[in-house]
């Protein structure tokens, strides 16, 4: 999106980050930045009597992920992935969510299209494709299947050293925001154990020092405390899911400044609906394993004094869950974190000053809520609650 309007939202209480509560402020957005003066000709909604929120990140989304057979999604045209993901784009815009970071899959075309507004969409980070070990995470063949496999729309197959470091600085090349690794086992791949560490440590290492030299940085698919500790000792600045860990892992990486996104989402949308969407069963076995411990696995890090974000991970039609993410979220951390996780703590993940708060110069992106959501949370995730988005200062229709 490039929306650049102007726009000021009078007489409601304004989010003022983790710790301050609300304020009665007027928000004013002058070309798609929060300003403390009105242009001239600016329109006024009056919300008086109404909440607002700064627009919301999911730090964990898929735009590629069409179907739940990830074989499937791997090889089918990526011009149909593409147009699927503008569709899911779109519906993710109009829950409230501004932002999104593809963590495996996306590509600069799509972000072109994002930024030249020639569909509705969040801001899109994206990280091209996450890369695997053979038989990692990303693999998509079971043990039945003899082809190759490699350049997946959402995953792609690297060993070693020397290829890792090209792959690296071909999505470097082409416009990724950061670097995606599988680095234990997977729910949706067939042949690797969830809890089994991926990739060998000279090869991580690989990986990270080629993000860091461009200023970037390696975000990791990871279960298990084993998994997560050999991500981070070999450089790995994020965890992506984290449902294994125990309390000591999470005060290890809350010493090393390593951020966790939880996707609560996604397992309790599998266990409910992945078999009547087709899912195999082995995943379906997988996903009971990491279902219940991903739930205590957030408070424990939030607990350890991790950073802890906010993902989805939909898969499939399941993308019409988001919002019940923020309800798990709110059931597992409290209202007032888990806004603070789809926000500020998100933006600090991705490294955007300028969005996750409404404070002067930020994106005039937010959503305008009938009630406090510190009191109700449903104003937030209800089906049929009354919400405004606005993004760069423009209101979504
Ligand atoms: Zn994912």
């Amino acid at each position: 999106m490039v929306q650049t309007a102007s726009l000021v939202i009078a007489g409601a209480r304004v989010w003022q980050g983790l710790g301050k509560g609300f304020a009665e402020r007027d928000l004013v957005i002058v070309d798609g930045r929060v300003s403390d003066r009105a242009g001239v000709e600016t329109d006024v909604i009056d919300a008086t009597g109404k909440w607002i929120v700064p627009g919301l990140i999911d730090a964990h989304f898929h735009a590629y992920a069409y179907g739940v057979d990830q074989f499937q999604n791997e090889r089918g045209p990526l011009s149909y992935a593409a147009v699927k993901g503008a569709e899911r784009l779109g519906a993710a815009l109009r829950r409230g969510f501004t932002t999104v970071r593809d963590v495996a899959g996306g590509d600069i075309g799509l972000k072109r299209a994002v930024d030249r507004d020639v569909f509705a969409s969040p801001r899109y980070l994206f990280t091209g494709p996450a890369l695997s070990q053979t038989g990692g995470h990303g693999d998509p063949r079971s043990e039945h299947v003899d082809v190759c496999f490699g350049h997946g729309h959402m995953c792609d197959v690297v060993d070693g050293v020397d290829a890792l470091r090209l792959a690296v600085r071909n999505r470097l090349r082409t416009g990724a925001h950061a670097i995606k690794v599988m680095t234990s086992g997977g729910v949706f791949s067939l042949t690797d154990p969830v809890r089994v560490p991926q990739y060998s440590a000279d090869e991580l290492r690989a990986v990270c020092d080629e993000a860091a030299r461009r200023g970037t940085y390696v975000t990791a698919h990871s279960y298990s405390s084993e998994s997560v500790m050999h991500s981070i000792e070999n450089g790995v600045r994020c965890i992506e899911h984290g449902n294994l860990i125990d309390a000591e892992t999470a005060a290890e990486m809350a010493r090393r400044g390593v951020s966790l996104v939880p996707t609560l989402v996604t397992y309790d949308a599998m266990g409910r609906r992945g078999a009547e969407l087709g899912l195999n069963s082995i995943s379906l076995a997988k996903n009971q394993e990491v279902l219940t411990k991903g739930k205590e696995a957030a408070a424990t890090a939030l607990a350890a004094g991790v950073r802890v974000g906010f993902g989805t991970d939909l898969m499939g039609d399941m993308e019409d869950e988001q919002l019940h993410g923020v309800r798990l979220q709110v059931d597992s951390l409290g209202a007032e974190q888990a806004l603070h996780s789809m926000t500020m703590a998100n933006a600090e993940i991705l490294g955007d000053t300028a969005i996750g708060h409404l404070g002067i110069g930020a994106h005039g992106d937010a959503v305008i809520l009938d009630g406090n959501p510190l009191e109700d949370f449903s104003v937030v995730w209800a089906e049929d609650a009354q919400r405004t988005v606005v993004q760069g200062g423009a209101v979504i229709g």
